[in-house]
């Protein structure tokens, strides 16, 4: 059997599900890389440029950490996924700067995704990955409609059960098929509730932001994330406080960030990393806003692989406990 290595890190948190899904039903074994770690993430620095974004390093890393353990590595070049909004170039190149830095890498299977083109060019460019694995149009057509609905279901899991990518992928390879649930009324909770916007590649790796979704549950936060609102509360969001989006991330930062700044979080925290040139000008745009809203507490913190943990964890306290403090007024003066 064939074995797909899947790097743990980038666009895995958007589409592993569909894209395990796409593979298997093609009769390939899927083979994910191991959670990040401090070796991840040297080996991965040490094949590129000290400016390169902290994302790329780590997957670098992930990239290195399956050689040897499968026969293909899957490293999509996505460059657009709606009309006219495009990718990060490093997204963009990702195969192209693979193949450059790591020769030992097994083969690469690549695909060109851009909605711009066509949907014959996308249907052309599926065929011809699938066509890899078997010579039947129709298994691959078979596959794509199978991934597809796992795609699906897998963000109606995250926006109607308020679950995390990782909490979600655990959940639907184990129980495909979700019941649709209401997904738009977010429910006023009475406990602290603190947005935590940002890519998804940044909020979920534990090991590059220091388990700062899990320090916030810790400490009886409820913790509402960007992948937990539909595209329809993101796009009109992102609308409302920018206009029309150029880049794919723009409604993970800004989308999210001006939707829960007027839905009444009590706090909103912006993770963006070092020398990243998009999450510099987004994160800007939402923190003036917030600062123009004066009603929710902001907070941005900057990751990159030096950024030490003690240094983030008391930020992370004074914000809580100066959220806590303002809760507190605001009772005073209503009683
Ligand atoms: S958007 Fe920023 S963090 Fe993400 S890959 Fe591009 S440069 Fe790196």
């Amino acid at each position: 059997m064939i074995r797909i290595g899947i790097p743990r890190a980038l666009l895995y948190y958007q589409y592993y599900p569909m894209w395990k899904t796409f593979f298997e039903e093609l009769g390939a074994e899927v083979v994910v890389s191991p959670p990040t770690t401090q070796t991840v993430l040297s080996e991965g620095s040490s094949r590129v440029v000290a400016e390169t974004c902290l994302p790329a390093k780590v997957f670098l890393g992930h990239v290195l950490s399956l050689v040897k353990k499968c026969d293909y590595i899957f490293i999509p070049a996505i460059r657009s996924v709606k009309s006219k909004v495009y990718n990060c170039s490093k997204l963009l190149g990702l195969p192209d700067m693979t193949k450059a830095v790591i020769p030992e890498s097994p083969p690469i299977l690549d695909i060109d995704i851009d909605v711009n083109k066509g949907k014959p060019e996308l249907y052309r460019a599926i065929y011809k990955l699938g066509r890899r694995f078997t010579w039947s149009p129709f298994r691959v057509r078979r596959a794509s409609i199978a991934a597809w609905q796992t795609h699906l279901n897998y963000q109606r899991l995250m926006c109607s059960h308020s679950l995390t990518p990782p909490q979600a992928i655990e959940k639907i390879l184990d129980k495909p098929e979700v019941e649709p649930k209401t997904y738009s009324n977010h429910p006023i909770p009475t406990q602290t509730t603190i947005a935590v916007v940002g890519h998804p590649y940044l909020l979920y790796d534990e090991y590059i932001n220091h388990r700062l979704i899990h320090r916030l549950k810790q400490a009886q936060n409820k913790v509402l994330t960007p992948e937990m609102l539909t595209t329809e509360e993101l796009e009109s969001a992102t609308t409302r406080l920018v206009g029309r989006a150029q880049w794919t991330y723009e409604e993970e930062v800004v989308g999210a960030g001006g939707y829960y700044l007027e839905s009444g979080a009590d706090g909103i925290i912006g993770i963006m990393n070092f020398g990243c040139g998009p999450d510099s000008l987004l994160m800007d745009m939402l923190r003036r806003q917030a600062s123009r809203l004066k009603a929710t507490p902001f907070m941005s913190l900057t990751l990159d692989e030096h950024t030490a943990e003690a240094g983030m964890v008391t930020r992370l306290e004074a914000f809580l406990d100066m959220i806590e403090r303002k809760k507190r007024r605001q009772v005073a003066v209503c009683v």
